[in-house]
């Protein structure tokens, strides 16, 4: 079915940030975007958590509402950006006093508790760089990511301090401090009460001088294979995140701003925190789970302006509020504030575009990024007609390309240089020009993996893509094999890894399989050791076995026995034909399979 293009003027409530896309896109420069940001009192350098909070202190934005806190139990508990400006303060100030100093990593593992914000933007005034950790994480990938991030501090709860890390602890010598928020600290043995610490702490803090190219932030993503990579972010970031939040979210003054992604990924912290912050706006923060009917109440209630949620969750709320209606569930409630709503981390199916316009009464706007570029590259503007199904186009300032693509599904070298697509259609992999502010600086530690990701001054995004005549792009798949569920990314590498420490696991070999909900979801092939059998027992203590590890975000929902996984001739699980199987795929180039015979069987 070919969607119909929905029109600008059809949904448009306000003048957007973004008027004229193309002369926008002509006039636009990354330097004079810089220049709308403050900047240190005193030259003294760029530094997010300045432009976040601190700037907005000496304004009238002082008295304004940063964050309206909703409680599980649906109590609201407001913090202006003065009370921010002043914890934000403390918690520099407890770093100080614990030692804790430039580039030196603090790492949360929290949800979306009021202590969040205080202590990320605390970390990046005190020049500590900051490193959130999903909390649905298993215990596995927790202490993988506190050793890969050389953590100093990790800040967290009683009860995830308990489940997730205490018994790792000693594993862990470079982690000095651990900081409890709310009660338990007492209980824990080598913990430190966070209230205990922040009610000794002084309210005043001058942030050190911070230069641009400083690190800030580090966000773990997955790649194919090995472990995590943790992707270095720096504080000239803010001038991305400031003028994406302009113009793909169309952020005003006033408005009151709603970012459902978890703290723990890197739309939670851009979006979640920095950019709106930034802008001075007003950001609602929701500690509770996903409910639709709380969703609908929450935006009614807090009288939402712009929302930035992710497919999975506008798939779920389709779900209880189809579009042939009646639609009494979002009836019910006064969606009246609403202005502009945007999603993000995976494709956004034209059915979604459209039932937003007849339900909510506004049509979403898919915008595309990732951990590496740290902010939104590729979107539907608010001044533009939507393609419902496309990305959209890139932003201002953001030159995109498409490469031609090699036997191996990513970008092609022809004499050490990659080629670029220029007719419309042609798929292949999406290319970003180094030189937004945003920009990952590399890997940690990790400089062959850095250097894989950039070819002939473009940066590889690992996704395919074709570009329509008009420029606008529209995503086809990963050109790796690595896994989004639910929203997140995840390394089928990781997943394997924890499965073969199970005694029963010879092998393991990890998959997405295509979801109507969520996506993906994790699905496991796995060749049993002799001695155990293919049975339902096996499978279950499997699926248990990789929950208590991974944690249940990552853990494979599925699992299949196959004592004849298919492998490359260097001894790799061919993931790929694994998934073409599966899917009842054509099985394309299998010239590397490892055995000739099963090449013939297999093609038969
Ligand atoms: P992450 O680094 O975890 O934010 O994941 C980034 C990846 O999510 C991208 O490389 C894409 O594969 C996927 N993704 C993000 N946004 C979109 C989108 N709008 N449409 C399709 N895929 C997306």
């Amino acid at each position: 079915m070919r969607w119909e293009t929905i029109r600008k003027d059809t949904v448009l409530r306000v003048a957007p940030n973004l008027g004229d896309y193309d002369k926008e896109c002509a006039e636009f420069s990354w330097s004079k975007a810089r220049a709308r940001l403050q900047g240190l009192p005193g030259g003294q350098g760029l530094n997010i958590a300045h432009e976040a909070v601190d700037r907005h202190t000496a304004s009238a934005r002082a008295k304004a509402v940063a964050l309206r806190c909703v409680a599980r139990d649906d109590s609201v508990d407001c913090l202006t950006y003065g009370d921010l400006a002043r914890a934000t303060s403390r918690f520099a100030n407890v770093l100080r006093t614990l030692g804790i100093g430039r580039g030196d990593r603090v790492v949360t593992l929290l949800g979306r508790c009021p202590e969040l914000y205080t202590v990320v933007l605390g970390a990046l005034k005190n020049t500590s760089v900051l490193c959130p950790l999903f909390s649905a994480f298993g215990p596995d990938p927790v202490a993988q990511r506190l050793r890969l991030s050389d953590a100093q501090v990790l800040v967290t709860t009683s009860e995830l301090y308990r489940r997730k890390v205490a018994g790792q602890r000693e594993a862990l010598p470079g982690l000095r401090h651990v900081l409890i928020v709310g009660e338990g600290a007492d209980e824990l043995p080598g913990t430190l009460s966070l209230t205990a610490l922040m009610t000794d702490a002084s309210d005043a803090f001058t942030i050190p001088p911070t230069s641009p190219r400083d690190m800030a932030l580090l966000h773990f993503t997955s790649g194919t294979t090995g472990s995590p990579k943790g992707a270095v972010h720096v504080h000239e970031a803010a001038v991305a995140h400031y003028m994406t939040a302009l113009y793909a979210l169309d952020l005003h003054q006033d408005d009151v701003f709603w970012c459902t992604a978890d703290p723990g990924w890197v739309t939670g912290m851009s979006y979640g925190i920095v950019a709106p912050l930034i802008h001075g706006v007003t950001v609602v923060v929701d500690a509770g789970d996903y409910d639709a009917c709380r969703w609908y109440r929450i935006l009614a209630e807090q009288r939402v302006n712009v929302w930035y949620t992710a497919p999975t969750a506008l798939r779920m709320l389709m779900r209880t509020t189809p579009r042939t209606g009646p639609y009494d569930l979002p009836r019910s409630f006064d969606l009246s504030a609403l202005r502009f709503i945007a999603s993000v981390g995976e494709p956004l199916n034209p059915e979604a575009v459209v039932w937003g316009r007849d339900v909510l009464g506004l049509p979403v706007h898919d915008n595309w990024w990732q951990t590496e570029t740290g902010a939104i590259m590729i979107a539907n503007f608010a001044s533009c007609d939507i393609r419902p199904g496309s990305m959209g186009r890139p932003l201002p300032g953001v030159e995109a390309a498409v490469l031609r693509r090699g036997p191996d599904g990513r970008a092609e070298f022809t004499d050490g240089h990659v080629t670029v697509l220029e007719e419309p259609g042609a798929e292949g992999e999406l290319a970003l020009r180094p030189g937004w502010p945003s920009m990952f600086r590399g890997y940690l530690n990790d400089e062959q993996r850095t250097a894989a990701a950039f070819a002939d001054d473009w940066y590889l995004t690992g996704d395919l893509v074709r570009r329509d005549a008009d420029g606008w792009y529209w995503f086809v798949g990963r050109a790796d094999d690595v896994i989004k569920s639910t929203g997140h990314l995840i390394g089928p590498f990781e997943v394997e890894s924890a499965l073969m420490e199970h005694p029963a696991v010879a092998e393991a070999g990890v998959i997405g399989r295509p979801d109507p909900v969520a996506g993906n979801i994790v699905k496991a092939f796995v060749a049993l050791r002799p001695g155990f059998d293919a049975t339902t027992a096996t499978r279950r203590d499997l699926l248990a076995f990789a929950r208590r590890r991974l944690g249940p975000a990552v853990a494979p929902r599925e699992i299949a026995f196959d004592q004849h996984l298919p492998h490359t001739r260097s001894g790799k699980v061919m993931r790929r034909l694994l998934r073409a199987r599966e899917l009842g795929l054509p099985q394309g180039d299998i010239s590397t399979l490892e055995d000739s015979s099963e090449r013939t069987e297999q093609s038969a």
